[in-house]
């Protein structure tokens, strides 16, 4: 790679992480501009989303029908992802961290991180959309309000680890980092029922204390990404404009979230993948 090919990947790296920047309760509040190829947002529905963990979810079909008739059209139809190869785990003291899943399967993972952002149509897209979906989650974006997360684990989310008030870790000692990570794991354990074993650092900024610390957290393995997604745009980190296979996308809680979730939907389609449950590949 030449120096200027260097320097513009690495303009496009800081460009992507602020991007990708998860932020605090009022960072995805600003009004973002119109974005080209997106279509504007119905009026989410008046009716909060009430259900409860013990009505059982709607079919496919069902939640589908129920989704505003110009959303509908929107969320693509796919095939039911491979049978999963697990990856291998280094041994050692650090769980690895994963940009992308090794694997030439046509399958993509999408994950969605924090929690700020509440949009009252998310349960319904999970639901009509049907695909695998893990958020990382952060303690403090969720804990007010846990009972937005808990009837999405009925429609295919599960639920893993982000921190509990998402620092950057890598200005964190390792004893700070741990706990972050540890408590973060617990508490989500308290709010969602299983104890998470994935984690994603805030920002994407790890180093290898971050990696000893998840470790020890019980972290199985942490995630970074190939993909981030917002104002209903997927972005490319690479050349290729076109997801690949094994490509994790992140997106977030935020005010696009219609816009971003079937963005992403609609770029894995695109490329002739199905979307995966990450879990799946982690042995
Ligand atoms: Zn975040």
């Amino acid at each position: 790679m030449t120096t200027s090919r260097l320097s513009r990947a690495v303009a496009t790296g800081v460009l992507l992480t602020i991007l990708a920047g998860c932020g605090g309760p009022t960072a995805g509040t600003t009004s973002p501009p119109s974005a080209g190829a997106s279509q504007p947002v119905a009026p989410p529905s008046t009716a909060p989303i009430t259900e409860s963990v013990t009505t059982p979810p709607p079919t496919e079909a069902a939640a589908l029908a129920a989704l505003p008739a110009k959303l509908r059209s929107r969320v693509p139809r796919f095939a039911p992802p491979p049978a999963p190869a697990k990856v291998t785990l280094p041994k050692g003291d650090k769980a690895p961290n994963f940009t992308r899943i090794p694997t030439t399967e046509k399958i993509a993972f999408i994950t969605i991180d924090d929690g700020w952002e509440k949009n009252p149509l998310a349960l319904q897209l999970f639901q009509a959309a049907n695909v695998p979906v893990t958020l990382f989650l952060e303690v403090d974006a969720v804990k007010s309000d846990p009972g937005y997360f808990i009837p999405m684990q009925a429609a295919g989310v599960t639920i893993q680890n982000h921190t509990i008030s998402h620092p950057t870790m890598t200005r964190l000692s390792y004893e700070g980092q741990k706990r972050q990570i540890c408590g973060g794991a617990d508490r989500l354990a308290k709010l969602f029922g299983p104890r998470p074993t994935l984690f994603r650092p805030p920002g994407g900024a790890f180093n290898g204390t971050t990696l000893r610390a998840a470790k020890a957290c019980g972290m199985k393995a942490s995630f970074t990404w190939t993909q981030t997604t917002d104002h209903g745009i997927v972005f490319f980190q690479g050349p290729t404009r076109v997801v690949q296979p094994g490509d994790i996308i992140l997106m977030h809680f935020r005010p696009r979230f219609v816009d971003d979730f079937l963005a992403v939907l609609n770029a894995i389609d695109k490329a002739g993948l199905t979307p995966a449950r990450l879990e799946d590949y982690i042995p």
